[in-house]
């Protein structure tokens, strides 16, 4: 923030009785809140003029970075265009000024929307129902389990308490095993990155209840022993299930119900696009193979002839719930999400949905390719839709991952996901999806180029950057150690610059 006068945070702005906006002096009924509800002293609240409320905001969203402001390879996360399309259609007032309690018969479109999604998305999957309930991939995973774990107990099969997880997969699968009250047991990557057979048979038995699995996997590497991975799986009695945050190159040309998953979740803020990042929002979907759809979680739209109903499950009939029966959330999901990710399916439509996945996987073998005599490619081969360099490839001068994704904001791009997944020392992750155009690509190979002609000939101008951005270097471990996360106005104004 260059200008002062609006930056910083909105409490030092402020000065006492200024006021942005007043409410009519009419038309709202008086009201005495008794003493002993009152506060003792007023609270703290900013006092500013309009202006100075209006400007400070719109400063601080000229420092966000998106999608829209430039290339985004973020590795995992798949930052992929959100088309306005999609928001025009989510903030339409017929959608947003439904209330999740009314009666089934005044929202028998929303409840179409979702009823055409979850056949969507079990179409394009190879599963055969799906509850649009979790809302993210974490919550997803954690759902999935959830069925997982009924499914075995409906058996009487209730040893069955751990859950394989790659040493390549996503911190919030073994969180989301651990979460679900089972035992996580890690199976090892062989030297080309994919899942160690010979490492996971041993691990197999009448204590597993499942494995789970991204395929792609998080190296951006098809895990082409798949179909032996899940007779195995199923032959000791397991689940085999499926994190779909890698769906995207998948899209139209491969399915995991096809190859042999039985529960899955689909991140639709990546795969499917919504605006993300920072936290949210999310929806994860699961999806479940024929035969476990009676454990998918309640609420539920059902189809009854032409009409849609909600079945809330024990709610509805105010009993006690029977045997297995899930709940996630109050309601049926994040329901914008739904609408934004049915209308990117529907925009694209079965032809053109087809050509995501060649053309993300294209973008980042071409980027792979071109960089790889500057960076470490720890896995020689195609990849799909991402992949992972190893830090600098000639680098005589120390300069690390880190430093490199900060030299990158000077150039105007976003990092890509670094020090992620653990096998490498130096992970950089790239993803560039499928959105962008030859032009774009080759201008950041040619920045990626030059930050590595940087590091030999002036390292210091990699190591101290970013140079250009609002704030520096911050100390994210002394951040993550000590978080600060009140604001005190004693300490206020401890303007540094
Ligand atoms: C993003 C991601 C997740 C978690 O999904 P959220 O929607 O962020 O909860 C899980 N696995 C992989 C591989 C991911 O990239």
């Amino acid at each position: 923030m260059n200008n002062k006068l609006y930056g910083n945070l909105i409490f030092e702005l402020s000065k006492p009785g200024r006021r942005a906006y007043s409410l009519p002096r009419t038309g709202f009924r008086h009201y005495d809140v008794p003493a002993d509800e009152r506060r003792a002293t007023d609270a703290a609240l900013p006092e500013c003029d309009e202006m100075t409320v209006a400007r400070h905001y719109t400063n601080h969203s000229g420092n966000n970075f998106g999608v829209l402001n430039g290339f985004y390879p973020l590795g995992s996360c798949t930052m992929k265009y959100n088309p306005p399309i999609n928001e025009e259609i989510a903030a339409m007032p017929a959608f947003t000024q439904l209330h999740p309690m009314q009666p089934d018969t005044t929202v028998q479109g929303a409840m179409e929307a979702e009823w055409e999604l979850r056949h969507d998305l079990a179409a394009i999957t190879g599963m055969a129902d799906f509850t649009l309930n979790p809302c993210a991939g974490a919550h997803g995973e954690l759902t999935g389990l959830m069925i997982i774990r009924a499914y075995h107990e409906d058996r009487d099969d209730t040893a069955r308490r751990k859950v394989i997880v790659p040493d390549s997969a996503h911190g919030t699968n073994p969180a989301s095993a651990a979460v679900c009250g089972l035992e996580v047991v890690e199976v090892k990557s062989t030297a080309d990155g994919r899942v160690d057979v010979e490492d996971l048979k041993p691990l197999l038995g009448p204590d597993v209840a499942a494995m789970m699995m991204t395929n792609p996997n998080t190296l951006g590497l098809f895990e082409h022993d798949i179909p032996k991975i899940a007779q195995l799986v199923h032959g000791c009695g397991a689940l085999l299930y499926y994190d779909g945050a890698n769906l995207n190159p998948l899209l139209g040309i491969c399915r995991p119900g096809d190859m042999g998953f039985d529960v899955m979740h689909v991140n639709l803020h990546k795969t499917f696009s919504t605006p993300h990042g920072g936290g949210g929002p999310g929806s994860g979907p699961v999806g479940v193979r024929k035969g476990l759809e009676k454990y998918l979680p309640y609420p539920r739209v059902e189809r009854e002839g032409n009409a849609f109903i909600m079945n809330r499950g024990h709610d509805a009939a105010s009993s006690s719930p029977t045997a297995h029966e899930i709940h996630v959330g109050a309601f049926t999901g994040n329901f914008a999400i739904l609408l934004r990710a049915l209308a990117y399916i529907r925009t694209l439509g079965k032809e053109y949905i087809k050509q995501v996945g060649p053309l993300a996987t294209l973008n980042a073998n071409y980027v792979k390719e071109s960089l790889k005599d500057d960076f470490v490619l720890p896995i020689a081969g195609p990849c799909k839709h991402e992949f992972v360099f190893n830090g600098l490839k000639d680098n005589p001068t120390d300069v690390t991952t880190l430093d490199v994704a900060k030299r990158l904001l000077d150039y105007g791009y976003h990092a890509p996901t670094i020090y992620f997944p653990l096998l490498f020392h130096e992970a950089m992750m790239i993803e560039p999806t499928e959105n962008e155009s030859l032009e774009t690509l080759d201008e950041f190979i040619g920045v990626m180029r030059k930050i590595a002609k940087e590091a030999k000939e002036n390292p210091d101008a990699v190591k101290s950057a970013p140079h250009n951005t609002p704030i520096t270097r911050v100390d994210d471990v002394f951040a993550a150690r000590h978080p600060v996360l009140t604001y005190a106005q004693s300490v206020a104004n401890p303007q540094k610059d």
